[in-house]
């Protein structure tokens, strides 16, 4: 299997209810690794590209004014099938239909302000990626354990 990058964005619904820490913690709990990390405010460019598959629909204003409430906080995270495995844990779009234990699920209060982001496939991951981090903004590192501290 591949190491692939994917895009979460932790959005404003998140943002204003404190959660941002806590949802970072949900994906270092389960061992995925953090390449990128950065807060910004997005422009009506920014929003109009990334749901562009939604501008027709009649909730798009809602969405774009959800979007701009604050600023978000853009991660990349890196792993094997990562792409995948983000999705299961950010859960249905749906508050109503996302299983407890997923992040939607567990901390979604509302469709418009379903708390994160998270890239649908494999292609959109590269392209999201590409819009909201410059390269030099995406790190490759290595990850300690303590086996590996010769300092003790
Ligand atoms: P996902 O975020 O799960 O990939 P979509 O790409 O279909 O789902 O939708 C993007 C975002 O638009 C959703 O996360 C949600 O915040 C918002 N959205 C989707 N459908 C609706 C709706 N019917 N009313 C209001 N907001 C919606």
């Amino acid at each position: 299997m591949a190491i692939e990058r994917t895009l979460v964005i932790v959005k404003p619904g998140a943002i204003q209810r404190e959660l941002t820490g806590e949802i970072i913690t949900r994906f270092e709990r389960k061992g995925i690794k953090l390449v990128g990390i950065k807060m910004m405010m997005l422009d009506d460019a920014m929003i109009e590209e990334h749901y562009s598959h939604l501008k027709e629909m009649p909730f798009f204003g809602d969405i774009k004014k959800s979007m701009q409430r604050t600023p978000v906080v853009a991660l990349a995270l890196e792993g094997h099938d990562i792409v995948k495995r983000v999705r299961i844990l950010t859960g249905e779009t749906n508050p109503r239909e996302a299983a407890p234990g997923t992040i939607r699920g567990d901390y979604s209060i509302s469709l418009s302000n379903n708390v994160i982001h998270a890239s649908a496939n494999t292609k959109e991951a590269l392209e999201e990626l590409q819009r909201f981090f410059k390269e030099e903004e995406l790190f490759s590192y290595r990850r300690m354990n303590v086996m590996d501290y010769s300092d003790d």
